[in-house]
């Protein structure tokens, strides 16, 4: 109700978003008025008025915003040396070996930089295809991998990527996302039912004499709302598609880098050794820097076909923000401080659950968690107006949250790593309120 104070800035700016929407910007998406941030630190943003903001959507900035350890070493590459004949230099090295000390096997023992998540995903879809000298590919239902060619035909949200529907190619083939909390299968032992679509989809594709070359999936499901795919699952379905001479890849793009505050990836929570790992977002801390962790014959088949080479990917002041975030990671304790975190969020949430009828249930763990929000828990008919209500009304309460594309009644809790107990208690607050 209060009249909006005319502001030639602010005009300037809804004016400059209203272009910016028209090339699919996502401002406007969830806020009439959204703020216009400048700077950030840590989990915080300060917007142009000096107004503060809890940033519970980046994903990206796992270290948090303006981290003075990473400024400092991407600055003093950037002064000394930024090339792309990578082999040379020792930041391209520092970079894959510490992802290396990562690696959740032995065998798991290259590292392909590239520039981001869409990549990696092209580039794993690639190296599968080649490796098994096979087209087909099974992805989940309700996945978003990416907007490069390949990513984009095996992911299936239409909010995002509505091409993808009118033109997925005939290599993909689509299984049901493994959540169990609705879906067609329930409750925590509906694993092996999902799993078990993942083997006949094999056996199917295996009967026409297309085998596939891999099974693609999020160890936990981001767009279909941080969904924990029940136990039974990934372990049942990767030794399907390897029954059949076929490879798993990981898409550990949101979830990987200590996330889930249990392991470092999300395969690793989950008991299962991908083929093909991709990474990005938490990589750079948003420098563009992904990559893909494989295993050396399966790039040595690529490597036989041709090229798999990016210019920029793996430079040096990408690769030096690639090492200093992972120094980071490992200094800081950011995977235990999500573990710690995460936990401490859950159990408030719960609390909330008991007393708020339209919090359905919290999917994920660590700081990747899943506000799914419903009218009726029976039907579980999705508060999908609701919840734009309640993201517009936490912006006032100063804190920045929003639903997954794919479930718009699932608020995504994915704060950088370095998220605070009192800050994870202002959101509890703002949330009650
Ligand atoms: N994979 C997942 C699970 C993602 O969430 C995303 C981006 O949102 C991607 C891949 C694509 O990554 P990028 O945006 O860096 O291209």
């Amino acid at each position: 109700g209060v009249p909006a104070v005319p502001d030639p800035s602010r005009q300037l700016l809804r004016e400059r978003r209203r272009r910016d929407r028209a090339m699919g910007g996502a401002a406007e998406r969830y806020y009439a008025d959204p703020p216009q941030i400048e700077r950030g630190w840590g989990a915080l943003l300060i917007d142009s008025q000096g107004r503060a903001y809890l940033d519970l959507v980046n994903n990206v900035t796992a270290i948090g915003h303006s981290h003075p350890r990473l400024a400092e070493a991407v600055s003093r590459q950037l002064h000394l040396l930024n090339t792309n004949s990578r082999f040379l230099y020792r930041a391209y090295a520092d970079f894959t070996e510490r992802l290396l000390e990562h690696s959740p096997d032995p065998a798991l023992d290259t590292v392909i930089p590239v520039n981001s998540g869409s990549e990696a995903i092209d580039l794993a879809i690639k190296l599968v295809q080649v490796a098994t000298g096979r087209r087909d590919v099974i992805a989940v239902r309700e996945a978003y991998h990416g907007w490069t060619m390949a990513a984009d035909s095996v992911s299936t949200s239409a909010f995002d990527n509505p091409s993808a529907l009118a033109s997925r190619p005939d290599w993909v083939h689509l299984v049901d996302a493994p959540n169990s909390y609705r879906g067609p299968h329930r409750g925590p032992a509906s694993g092996p039912d999902y799993a078990r679509q993942v083997a006949a989809l094999c056996d199917r594709l295996a009967d026409a004499g297309r085998a596939p070359a891999a099974f693609i999936c999020e160890p936990v499901l981001g767009n279909a709302g941080g969904v924990i795919p029940p136990r039974g699952y990934l372990d049942g379905a990767y030794p399907a598609v390897r029954a059949h001479g076929g490879l798993a890849i990981a898409d550990e793009v949101q979830v990987g880098y200590g996330r889930l505050g249990s392991a470092f990836w999300g395969s690793t929570m989950q008991g299962v050794v991908p083929d093909v790992i991709a990474v990005a977002k938490a990589a750079g801390n948003a420098f563009p820097l992904g990559a893909v962790i494989t295993r050396r014959e399966i790039v040595d088949a690529l490597r036989r076909e041709g090229m798999f080479f990016s210019s920029a990917a793996g430079a040096p002041a990408g690769a030096v923000a690639g090492a200093t975030v992972l120094d980071v990671i490992r200094d800081e304790g950011l995977q235990q401080n999500a573990a710690c975190v995460g936990a401490h969020l859950a159990a408030g949430l719960d609390r909330l659950a008991a007393i708020h009828p339209l919090l359905g249930t919290v999917h994920g763990c660590g700081l990747y968690q899943g506000i799914e929000l419903v009218r009726d828990h029976e039907t579980l008919e999705p508060a999908t107006t609701e919840t734009a209500w309640i993201c517009e009304r936490l912006l006032g309460h100063g804190v920045i949250v929003q639903p997954t594309s794919e479930r718009q009644n699932v608020l995504k809790v994915k704060p950088p790593l370095t998220l605070t107990i009192d800050e994870a208690d202002m959101f509890l607050a703002a949330l009650d309120a």
